[in-house]
């Protein structure tokens, strides 16, 4: 079990709900070997994570927190 927070979302690896193959991204930003955002844009990538937070049912002030902490990622640091 790994207690590592996806370097792209900061998602715990922990809580993915598929392997994504890395052991640096979630399944979410990582999937058939390649980023699923190939872009370095943090702030476009913060309103793509976001929609996808709420399109899937989450509370958007929780959607917003997680959205947030994506700004701490170790990818998005300059
Ligand atoms: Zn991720």
């Amino acid at each position: 079990m790994s207690n590592k927070n996806c370097e792209s979302c900061m998602m715990p690896l922990a809580k993915d709900p598929k392997m994504s193959g890395s052991d640096k991204y979630c399944s979410y930003c990582f999937r058939d070997g390649k980023l699923v955002y190939q872009g370095n844009d943090v702030n476009e990538f913060k309103k793509h994570s976001y929609e996808a937070m709420t399109a899937k049912g989450m509370n958007p002030l929780k959607a917003k927190f997680f959205t947030w902490m994506i700004g701490f990622a170790p990818r998005w640091k300059k």
